[in-house]
C-alpha cells in the first residue's frame, strides 16, 4: 500500500486514473497531476467511487515536482506525461525519496532518439537511494517486452528469433488522426528503421520494408518494419536472440497522409519562424490534429499486439505466438478512453500494483522484462488485457 500520483492527463492518464481508481483498495491515496489542472478535475469527475485529489504540475521542472511530492509523499509516481519529462521526473523522484514507473523511454526535444541509455544511467543512483524505476511498462514496450519473458521462463530453453507485430486494426472514422500523442507518434513512424540481426544492428529507409501479415479476428494486414523501443532492452536481456523485429500496421490512407505532411515540412522537429516568433512545425500540427483521447467514441474494431517467437525447446526447433486483442468499443465503454490508450494504461496500471504489492520493487532501473512475468500476467488479464497463445504453428516469419 501507499500512495500514488500519476502524471499526465491525456489519453492514457484517463485511463490509468480510471484503472487506479477501480482498485482503490490497493491505494493509499490518489492524485492525478498535469500541466492543465483542468483536464486531471474533468477525468477526476467521472470518477465517483473514490476521491482524487488533482493538481497542476510542470513536469520539466525538477523544483515544481518536488514541491508537489513533498506535499503528497507519493510512494510511486506512474508517470504517463511525454518521453520528454522522464529524465526530470526521475531526478524529482531521487530528492525525494518516491519510487518510479513509466510507458515510454526518454527522449530529448531536439532529437528522435529513442534509447534506454540516459535512464539506464541512474540504475546505480536508484540503487543507492533504495528506491525502484519500472521502465517502459505499457504495450508495447510493456505487455510486449513481459511476453517475452514469459516465453523464455515457461517455452524456451532459447529464444532465436522475436517479431513484435503491432495490428491496429480499428477505424476511428477520421481522415487522419495518430492514436497516441501525434508529436510522440509522428516522430517515431518517420525515425529510419531498424532491426538486430546476428549481433548488431541494421538499419532501413522508413517504412521501406513491409510485408502482409495475418492477425488472429482481424485479417491480413500490410505491416511495416520499424524500429521500437523494447528492441533494445530485449536483446541486451535475452543475448540467444539472433534477430529481433518490431513490425507495425498502416493503412494507405493514413500513409499517404504521412507522407504529404513529411513532404510540406509539416513533421519537422527544429524551430521555423512564423509571423516573428519560433514555433515547431509538429507542434503546431498537434494542434489541429484530433486529440487521441477524444477519439473513442465512434472507434470500432480491435488492436492484436504479440510476439511471435522462434527457439529451442529441449533440443527440438519451437515456434509460439502470444497477443491480446483489445476492442476500441469494449475500451470507451469502461474507461471513455479508446483501445491504444487502454492497452497502455491497464499495463501501466497493473505494474503499479505490481509495485504496490512488493512483487516488483528492487532497488535500481529495470525493464519490465527483468521481473518475474508470472504474477503481472495473471494481473493483467484480470485488469482487462488477456492474453491467448498458440504453440508450434505458422508465425509468418
Ligand atoms: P497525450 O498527449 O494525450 O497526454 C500527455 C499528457 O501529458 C497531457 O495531459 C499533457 O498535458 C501532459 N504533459 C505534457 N507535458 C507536460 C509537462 N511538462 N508537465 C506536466 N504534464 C505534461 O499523450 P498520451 O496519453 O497518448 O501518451 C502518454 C504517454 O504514453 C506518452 O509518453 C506516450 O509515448 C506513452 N505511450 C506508450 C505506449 C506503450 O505501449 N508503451 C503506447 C501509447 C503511448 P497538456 O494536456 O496540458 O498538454
Amino acid at each position: 500500500m501507499g500512495k500514488v500520483l500519476i502524471i499526465g492527463a491525456g489519453g492514457v492518464g484517463t485511463v490509468v486514473a480510471k484503472k487506479v481508481a477501480m482498485n482503490a483498495s490497493e491505494f493509499d491515496e490518489i492524485m492525478l497531476a498535469s500541466r492543465t489542472k483542468s483536464k486531471c478535475d474533468k477525468i477526476a469527475a467521472d470518477i465517483k467511487n473514490v476521491k482524487i485529489r488533482t493538481a497542476s504540475v510542470d513536469a520539466d521542472n525538477v523544483d515544481e515536482l518536488c514541491k508537489l511530492f513533498e506535499s503528497f509523499k507519493p510512494e510511486l509516481v506512474i508517470n504517463v506525461a511525454l518521453p520528454y519529462q522522464d529524465l526530470t521526473i526521475m531526478e524529482a523522484c531521487l530528492k525525494c525519496g518516491v519510487n518510479y514507473l513509466d510507458t515510454a523511454n526518454y527522449e530529448p526535444k531536439d532529437e528522435a532518439k529513442y534509447q534506454y541509455s540516459w535512464q539506464w544511467a541512474y540504475h546505480d543512483r536508484f540503487k543507492e537511494a533504495g528506491l525502484t524505476a519500472i521502465l517502459g511498462c505499457g504495450f508495447d514496450p510493456g505487455c510486449t517486452s513481459v511476453y517475452t519473458a514469459y516465453a523464455a521462463k515457461h517455452h524456451f530453453d532459447e529464444i532465436h528469433y522475436l517479431d513484435i507485430v503491432d495490428c491496429n486494426g480499428g477505424d476511428h472514422h477520421k481522415a487522419f488522426a495518430t492514436n497516441f500523442n501525434p508529436e510522440i507518434n509522428i516522430r517515431e513512424i518517420t525515425q529510419r528503421g531498424k532491426y538486430w540481426e546476428n549481433g548488431a544492428w541494421h538499419e532501413t529507409d522508413p517504412l521501406s520494408v513491409h510485408k502482409t501479415l495475418n492477425y488472429p479476428s482481424v485479417g491480413a494486414r500490410e505491416s511495416y518494419l520499424m524500429y521500437h523501443e523494447e528492441l533494445e532492452s530485449l536483446v541486451k536481456h535475452y543475448p540467444t536472440i539472433k534477430r529481433a523485429r518490431f513490425w507495425m500496421t498502416f493503412g494507405q490512407e493514413y500513409l499517404t497522409h504521412l507522407r504529404v505532411l513529411q513532404n510540406v515540412g509539416m513533421t519537422r522537429i527544429d524551430p521555423v519562424v512564423y509571423n516573428g516568433m519560433e514555433i515547431i512545425p509538429i507542434q503546431f500540427l498537434k494542434a489541429v490534429l484530433p486529440d487521441p483521447g477524444e477519439l473513442g467514441e465512434n472507434y470500432t474494431g480491435e488492436t492484436s499486439i504479440g510476439c511471435r517467437i522462434r527457439g529451442v525447446k529441449d533440443g527440438k526447433e519451437k515456434t509460439y505466438y502470444i497477443w491480446n486483442n483489445c476492442s476500441h468499443e469494449a475500451a470507451y465503454k469502461e474507461t471513455g478512453a479508446q483501445g491504444v490508450s487502454y492497452t497502455t494504461g491497464v499495463p501501466a496500471t497493473t505494474g503499479a500494483l505490481m509495485f504496490m504489492r512488493g512483487l516488483w520493487k528492487k532497488p535500481g532501473v529495470y525493464n519490465v522484462e527483468q521481473f518475474d512475468p508470472d504474477p503481472f500476467m495473471q494481473e493483467v488479464a484480470k485488469q482487462g488485457l488477456p492474453w491467448n497463445e498458440a504453440h508450434d504453428i505458422d508465425i509468418e516469419l
